[in-house]
């Protein structure tokens, strides 16, 4: 499953159009929330359920989406962060 259309809704959704026509719409700060790069997975690790997001939430955007191979998106946030790969799958789980 491959997005054919990604767009950003008032700076807050992410709109993603699959390829089969499903369309998935997520919430930047859930996102960055469940960011699946290393720090933020040993940061969440070692908080667990005491996780206090360092950002300000309703203050989460992004900067930019980028293509990596055919199988995810990189995307940098408003804050600079940008090593969370998320995976097509990923996404299309997430918001399911
Ligand atoms: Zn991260």
């Amino acid at each position: 499953m491959h997005p054919s259309k990604i767009r950003l809704i008032e700076k807050k959704r992410l709109l993603i159009v699959w390829d089969d026509g499903s369309e998935s719409v997520l919430e930047l700060r859930e996102l960055r929330k469940r960011c699946p790069c290393a720090t933020c997975l040993a940061e969440r690790d070692k908080q667990s359920k005491m996780y206090i997001p360092l950002f300000a939430e309703n203050q989460v955007t992004v900067k930019s989406i980028n293509q990596v191979g055919n199988y995810a998106v990189q995307i940098t946030w408003n804050d600079g962060h940008n090593t969370g790969i998320y995976e097509y799958n990923f996404l299309k789980r997430f918001s399911e």
